[in-house]
């Protein structure tokens, strides 16, 4: 039993996993924060035509899954944006379209939809080394993009209409957000499975919800827990025959559920323990410490924001009044 946990198979699909624990709950940080969990699935059935394109061709299926993952991710922004009535039927048409063109390619490449099942559930056979460190590379930049743009993506995902006024570039930003969901479908793929995507995106971010207060707390205890699903989740394929995907988002789910009762306790508690809000309830005073004051030049996203200005940082926007900071 040991030697099939220290096989060189095992050891790519446990990098394989850890690096799809980290980034996709990470870009389902700001999925959730957009109300857009259902994005990652979307995504996800897209992708069947991009594994099937590449099949067809020859090239590699991640290869041709990526482009059109992205490719598809561009056309549900514009769908998104473009504010018609039609906007979700079109989604619905675009990911139907998907699944069925997905499955009509692979049968004409002669592989028939055998050979499309490691991609829907994942498949630690089918990873190999070069899977391994395309995923590693995606991985690191969904991750630095994430981390580093935390504030402006924060803001767009948070409240669109409210960014735009005050000068962040929306559309980029939004748009930055949809390319990540797709890169990250296209690493999750080999691990979790197109068909369960999504899922490594949003559980652990429901879980983290529960307990964390703020938006940096959520995504980082996010990615602590889909790591930890999706490596208990691929060791648990050594014991017992079954595709890894499937696993990953059972533990995932086993997580929440084991927490779900914890949760509810932290959060009547949290209601109990908070002061009547005094009037505006956009403005409650912070008692986070500063390491700095907030000033031109201090390192912080600086927004004009009425009469004053506001600095985002690690999710919030702070504006200076009187001795203390408002949450604005
Ligand atoms: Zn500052
Ligand atoms: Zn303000
Ligand atoms: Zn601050």
């Amino acid at each position: 039993m040991l030697d099939v946990l220290t096989s060189p198979l095992m050891l790519r699909a446990l990098i394989a996993a850890a690096v799809t624990g980290l980034a996709a709950p990470t870009v389902g940080t700001y999925l959730v924060q957009r109300r857009l969990s259902l994005l990652g699935d979307g995504i996800g059935h897209i992708c069947v035509t991009g594994v099937a394109l590449g099949l067809l061709t020859g090239t590699s299926p991640t290869f041709t899954a990526v482009v059109v993952a992205v490719l598809g991710a561009l056309l549900i922004e514009a769908i998104r944006t473009s504010g018609k009535a039609t906007a979700d039927v079109a989604l619905a048409l675009l990911f139907y379209g998907g699944i069925a063109g997905g499955l009509v390619l692979i049968s004409l490449a002669g592989n028939g939809v055998f050979a499309l099942q490691g991609y829907l559930f994942g498949s630690i056979t089918a990873i190999s080394w070069s899977d391994v460190t395309v995923s590693v590379l995606l991985a690191a930049v969904i991750m630095v993009l994430s981390v580093f743009l935390l504030p402006q993506l924060f803001a767009v995902a948070n409240d669109e209409d409210f960014a735009r006024t005050t000068g962040i570039p929306v559309r980029l930003y939004t748009t930055l957000i949809s390319v990540l969901a797709a890169v990250s479908v296209s690493i999750a793929m080999r691990t979790v499975g197109l068909l369960l995507v999504s899922a490594l995106m949003i559980i652990p971010v429901a879980t983290a919800q529960q307990f964390a207060r703020s938006f940096r707390l959520t995504m980082l205890a996010a990615t602590v827990l889909g790591v930890l699903a999706a490596l208990i989740g691929v060791t648990t394929t050594a014991f017992v025959d079954a595709p890894p995907g499937p696993m990953i988002v059972l533990v995932a789910l086993a997580g929440f559920a084991i927490t779900a009762p914890i949760g509810l306790v932290v959060q009547r508690r949290r209601k109990v323990m908070v002061p009547f809000a005094d009037g505006d309830p956009l403005a409650t005073p912070v008692e986070e410490p500063h390491q700095h004051e907030h000033g031109p030049g201090c390192g912080h996203t600086a927004v004009e924001h009425g009469d004053h200005v506001d600095y985002i940082h690690d999710g919030h926007r702070h504006a200076v009044h009187g001795g203390h900071y408002d949450e604005h």
